[in-house]
This record gives C-alpha cells, structure tokens and sequence, in this order.
C-alpha cells in the first residue's frame, strides 16, 4: 500500500501503543515519519525498526507540554523530509482519577496540559508548515470519553478529550478554506499501556471489553489504519469530524 507515498507526517506519542503502531502504519504506507514522545530509546527502536523495513523516520525526544519541542519537531520535519503534509497530535495520558473534589489543581492542569495544551502548541507550530506546503492533514487523538460516554472519576481526561474536539472543530472551518482537513480521532478500548493502566485486572478489563458492541478491544494498529486513512489524500473531502473507531462502546447499552 502507497496511500500516503511522499507525504511528511508528525506523530507525538510514538514511543508505544497507538502512535507507535501510527507511524509504523503510515511509514509502511509510504510516508516520512517524524516520531516524538519523552522516551528517546523506545523512539530509537521505532526508527530502526521502521528504517529496516525499508521506510523512512526520524526522532526526536522531548515533552509535548512544551512549546520548544512542538517548534522542533515541525523544524525537523523540514530538515529532514523538506515539508509538512500530515501531523497526528496524539501523546497523552489518564492523569489522575477519581472523584473530583479529591483532584487538586495541579492534577487538573496536568492532564489538560499534556493532552490538550499540547495538541493547541503541536498545531500552532505545524499549520505554517502545512500552509507552506498548499494543505494537509491535521488529527487530534481524543476519546470516547467525554463525548458519546460519560465515566465516573474521569473527569478530567474527559474534559481534556472533549476540549480538542472542539478545537478540530473550530480548526477545520479556519482552515477549510486553505486547504487544511482537521479531525479528531477517538478510538474505543485499546490494549495499550494506557489501556492496561485503566482496565489493571481480568475482572476489569471484561468489563471494559463487555462495554463494546464488538466485545473486545482494539490492537493498536486498528486504530492506526484510521489515522492513515485520514492523513491520506483517501479522506480528502473528510473534515470536522470526530471519528469513532470504538467498536461500538458508544452505542452500546448491553
Ligand atoms: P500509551 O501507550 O501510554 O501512549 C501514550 C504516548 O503519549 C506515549 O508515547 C507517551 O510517550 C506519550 N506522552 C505522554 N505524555 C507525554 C509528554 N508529556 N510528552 C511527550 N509525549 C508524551 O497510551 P495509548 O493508549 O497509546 O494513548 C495514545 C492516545 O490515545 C492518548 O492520547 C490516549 O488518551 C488516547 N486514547 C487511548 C485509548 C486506549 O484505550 N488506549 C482510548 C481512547 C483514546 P512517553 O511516555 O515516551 O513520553
């Protein structure tokens, strides 16, 4: 498959589960992959796993919650690989749960800095370079959480998920008109460390399968063969939306 055969993408959070199989999906795929997320060796092994396999990616580690590193990445991108055409803002985190008057503020900020700071300071850095290049593709990993589903003790993930919806949102009628799709990506469950994190034991994580239609959660690459197709000139008049790949845990009520 060459769905996306010259195209440079950014993908944040690449150094395990669902980003990782994103830029292993798209480079197989053909794209340049810029890879970043805080653990360098994870990064490392990605790039050299990528690279055997005949495809192309560069790392660079750092934290999404900074600005510097959202600039670096896109400067990288055009060192590299000389252009922009897709970026997939998906590094993120549970934070911390529970009931919310035991949340302090620092945990609010916390989760609403690496999950939706960040995607404002990815995307802030990345449009001038997508520009440059006449368009592209701009996705934001949410959740379900927070838009078709309600969890208790989630509230600020939920919020933080929620919040960049609203900002694909808003993106995509800013930037239709230049050229620039936007989207957000929510997948369902998916066995990652951040699944096992939320479903940490059998009993757990058959509830959390049960909640989906399909019964079960998804293999990180499930999630990633969505993303591709929306980085991809294939979803070309696709915009605005909040995509579900979630095994039907948003309508399921048995
Ligand atoms: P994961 O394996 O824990 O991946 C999270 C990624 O984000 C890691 O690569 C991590 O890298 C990176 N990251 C976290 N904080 C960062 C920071 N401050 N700076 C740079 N990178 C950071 O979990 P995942 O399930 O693949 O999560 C990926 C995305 O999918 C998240 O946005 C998550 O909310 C969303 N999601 C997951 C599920 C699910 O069931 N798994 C469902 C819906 C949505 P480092 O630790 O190396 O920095």
């Amino acid at each position: 498959m060459d769905a996306l055969q010259g195209k440079v993408v950014i993908v944040t959070g690449a150094s395990s589960g669902i980003g990782r199989a994103m830029a292993r999906c798209m480079a197989q795929q053909g794209a340049a992959v810029v890879a970043g997320a805080r653990r360098r060796d994870e990064l490392e092994a990605l790039v050299v796993e990528i690279t055997a396999a005949g495809g192309r990616a560069v790392a660079l580690a750092g934290d999404v919650r900074e600005e510097a590193y959202a600039e670096a990445l896109v400067q990288l991108a055009l060192a590299r690989f000389g252009g922009l055409d897709a970026a997939v803002n998906n590094a993120g985190s549970l934070g911390a749960l529970g009931p919310l008057p035991a949340l302090g503020l620092d945990d609010w900020q916390a989760t609403l800095q690496t999950n939706l700071t960040s995607a404002f300071l990815g995307a802030k850095h990345q449009i001038p370079a997508l520009l440059a290049r006449g368009g592209g593709s701009l996705l934001f990993t949410s959740s379900f959480v927070g838009h078709t589903v309600g969890m208790p003790g989630m509230a600020a993930y939920a919020a933080s998920k929620a919040g960049m919806i609203g900002l694909a949102t808003s993106l995509a009628a800013e930037l239709g008109p230049q050229g620039i799709r936007v989207n957000a990506l929510l997948p369902g469950g998916t066995d990652t460390g951040a699944g096992r994190e939320f479903a940490d034991t059998p009993e757990k994580l058959a509830f959390v399968q049960g909640l989906h239609a399909l019964r079960r959660i998804a293999e990180p690459m499930e999630i990633a063969r969505a993303a591709a197709f929306l980085a991809s000139d294939a979803a070309s008049f696709v915009t605005g939306t909040a995509m579900r790949v979630d095994g039907g845990v948003s309508i399921c009520r048995t």
